[in-house]
């Protein structure tokens, strides 16, 4: 397959060494070791294309049926499609030998697979650092202790308002954010990490103070913010709920704003800009962004897709991330360890100056990347194309664009 080839890949029918530690312990190793920012440019720049983050749909079974999930196939229950324990086992077995990248167990909803906890410990077992991504309603006492026991390292809970109201009516089940705050409290007693998953769109974005105060009120260890990437049921909602590319630089902003108060773990995902912004207004502060300045965001950027994390679908299929679907292999056929290195698809994605439109001639785009799968949705199926969502107008491109208008009149 060419890169043109790559690129527009189609709609399958339609995120070094030893055991490293607690997710705390890694943000705090990195943390401490490297004030000067060198460290967390090279960690950031990613050179070797490590892999640091895999997310799992264990299952496309799940309890609920958000307005926006990104699930391809849907079902109120485990698939016959779904990875089985045997071969589940065999993955982790390859993902070990690829990475001791963090891996997190998610879904539809991964507390539905009766092996969750057998296959968290497998994983664990193999110097993976585990976590569970989950809508936290179904987490009883008994379950938050198997989740301890499993050794589980962090637990993400969604949590889409800033009251039970927005979220409940996004999630299609009245009751469910008060369940998941139960859930998350279960967990809390028992000591372990939370973390809020919040998806910022049309509905919520009116009430974003609050659901930064309900965070902290909750005692989570990390609130990250998600922008709506139009896949799966986000499709059906994309015109009704994206926010538009003003309003999300206004979001973006607010966040580098609460960021800044250190009170809590933050991180914009998938919302590539937020580290354009965080450049621009260090910059603006006279401040250089180093860990000790801006924390976890200055040793990470904006768009990893294929470069440092990836996502393998319940049946197997490996994506560059859970909202871009574009496959890469499929771990039934190929190894993972094979895909990882030498796909195409990842190739492609490693390579910013395959980068089109404004996102190519910027100067922030080794930082920033734009969102691949906004691109390939926008484009029908171009995922090197500029970021549909970004206000910033480079200045190398705009020089571009004067060029060709002379050309265009000569
Ligand atoms: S392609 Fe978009 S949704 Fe996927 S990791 Fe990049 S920014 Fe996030
Ligand atoms: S133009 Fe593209 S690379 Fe530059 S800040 Fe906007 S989204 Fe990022």
């Amino acid at each position: 397959m060419n890169n043109d080839d790559a690129r527009k890949g189609g709609h399958p029918g339609g995120h070094p060494g030893g055991h490293p530690g607690t997710i705390k312990d890694v943000y705090k190793d990195i943390k401490d070791k490297d004030s000067s920012g060198e460290k967390a440019h090279g960690f950031m720049q990613n050179t070797q294309n490590q892999l640091r983050l895999l997310f799992w749909e264990t299952t496309a079974g799940c309890n609920l049926e958000c307005i926006h999930c990104r699930r391809l196939d849907i079902s109120k229950k485990l698939m016959e499609s779904d990875l089985n324990t045997e071969e589940s086992k065999k993955f982790i077995d390859n993902l070990a030998e690829t990475s001791k990248c963090i891996l997190v167990l998610s879904g539809g909803e991964p507390l539905f697979r009766p092996d969750i906890f057998e296959l968290a410990e497998y994983a664990d077992s193999k110097g993976l650092t585990v976590a569970l991504a989950t809508n936290g309603t179904m987490i009883t006492a008994e379950i938050a202790k198997k989740i301890v026991n499993a050794k589980v390292q962090r637990v993400a809970i969604s949590l889409d308002g800033g009251t039970p109201e927005t979220h409940d009516e996004f999630r299609k089940l009245k009751g469910s954010y008060n369940r998941a705050v139960e859930g998350m409290k279960h967990l809390q007693a028992l000591g372990m990490s939370t973390q809020i998953n919040c998806t910022i769109a049309k509905h919520n974005v009116h009430e974003v103070e609050k659901i930064y105060e309900n965070a902290i009120t909750l005692g989570v260890d990390a609130l990250h913010i998600f922008m709506l990437v139009p896949v799966g049921c986000g499709v059906q909602i994309e015109k009704e709920q994206t926010l538009d590319a003003v309003t999300y630089e206004k979001v973006l902003n607010w966040f580098y704003d609460i960021s800044k108060e250190g009170k809590i773990q933050t991180k914009a995902t998938c919302a590539p800009h937020y580290f354009r912004i965080m450049r621009q207004r260090a910059a603006a502060e006279g401040v250089e962004v180093t860990p000790k300045t801006h924390g976890m965001a200055a040793m990470t950027k904006g768009c990893l897709a294929g470069s440092s994390i990836c996502f393998v679908s319940h049946k197997g299929e490996v994506f560059p991330c859970g909202y871009l679907p574009v496959e890469a292999g499929n771990i039934r056929k190929t190894p993972f360890k094979d895909i990882w290195e030498n796909s195409q698809v990842f190739e492609t994605l490693r390579d910013p100056d395959q980068l089109g439109g404004k996102c190519g001639a910027c100067e922030y785009k080794t930082v920033c990347e734009g969102c691949r799968a906004r691109a390939y949705y926008y484009t029908d199926g171009d995922y090197m194309a500029e970021e549909p969502y970004c206000i910033y107008e480079p200045p190398e491109y705009q020089i571009q664009q004067a060029k060709e208008e002379m050309k265009l009149k000569e």
